[in-house]
């Protein structure tokens, strides 16, 4: 039994209080503490080749032979992730694509039932909204019962138009009437929600497919944007999910949610190293407001908290 609870106690620690923990144990910076650092990272979120990166670029690092206090080397730990982190060819393109010619900017928005796709939806037509631009959103979860009704919701309280379909219509077609109306009345931006059941994969990678053959037949140049929405509690398997979704759809970014709970969403690092994408919006609650732009730095330092 205490084996058990021990075990339940390790899975239950964030990445934040392991990364804690091990650096209250830690006096000096020897070989043992990379040994030790390296186990812990691979353990975590991070990754395996984060991981790996992490320790050999800090193995590497003068700083960290002089870093004296625990603040110190977790100072250096974080400015390394940064760095990890903001590798990219573009390290500035966390910001979201938008092109004024383009009416509309089309964001197609995947990722598993429950991730927070209809809500990062409605919670960013209203920033959108308020920044003066024009907005209207697409119902394209017709398959799991509420979605639509949700959006529609939202879009009361945004004041933004919602295109819905009939239930269980095919998505593709409701998605088409939004991007015809929408470039009709030369909105700014199309917002498309989608389903994300995971019990049918196939099913659900070839609706998605279906949706942005859809989408370009009316506007080649769009969506510019595919986001995929992750749940920042889902640990290495959002790491999973994103090859799995890249192998149908060209991601161009990533909205975490739910960094308000108790997750950290540290696999983010791991995402950003071996597929290049960026996160381009986190979700801190579940209100209207609780929308933010990702910063790499004070991302980092959440971790650590
Ligand atoms: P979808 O199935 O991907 O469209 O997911 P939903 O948008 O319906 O969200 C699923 C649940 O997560 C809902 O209860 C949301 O209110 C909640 N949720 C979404 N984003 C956040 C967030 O950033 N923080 C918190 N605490 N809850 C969220």
């Amino acid at each position: 039994q205490e084996k058990y609870d021990k075990g339940l106690e390790k899975t239950n620690r964030t990445f934040g209080e392991r990364l804690n923990a091990f650096f209250a144990k830690f006096r000096s910076v020897d070989e043992d503490f990379f040994d030790d650092l390296e186990d812990l990272l691979i353990e975590s979120d991070v990754g395996y080749e984060t991981a790996m990166q992490l320790t050999d670029s800090l193995r590497d690092e003068a700083k960290l032979q002089k870093a004296k206090s625990h603040d110190e080397l977790k100072q250096v730990v974080v400015e390394k992730l940064v760095e990890i982190y903001d590798q990219g060819e573009n390290n500035k393109d966390s910001a979201l694509t938008y092109d004024p010619d383009a009416k509309p900017n089309v964001y197609l928005f995947v990722g598993v039932n429950g991730a927070g796709k209809t809500t990062t939806i409605g919670k960013l037509a209203k920033r959108l909204k308020d920044s003066g631009k024009s907005v209207m959103m697409v119902a394209g979860d017709t398959f799991r019962a509420g979605a639509v009704e949700q959006l529609v919701e939202w879009g009361k309280r945004d004041g933004v138009e919602v295109i819905t379909g009939k239930e269980n219509a095919d998505p593709a077609s409701v998605v088409y009437d939004g991007v015809s109306k929408a470039k009709e009345q030369g909105i700014d931006y199309l917002l498309v929600d989608t389903a994300g059941r995971l019990q049918n994969k196939v099913n659900l990678m070839n609706e998605l497919d279906k949706i942005e053959r859809t989408i370009k037949k009316i506007l080649p140049d769009q969506p510019n944007e595919v986001l995929l929405v992750l749940d920042g509690s889902t640990g290495q398997n959002a790491l999973l999910q994103a090859k799995d979704f890249n192998k149908t759809t060209e991601l161009t970014g990533l909205v975490l949610t739910k960094l308000d709970g108790s997750s950290k969403g540290g696999v983010v690092i791991a995402i950003r190293n071996e597929m290049n994408l960026p996160v381009k919006l986190v979700g801190l609650g579940e209100k209207v407001d609780d929308l933010a732009d990702f910063d790499a730095e004070k991302f980092a330092i959440g971790l650590f908290q």
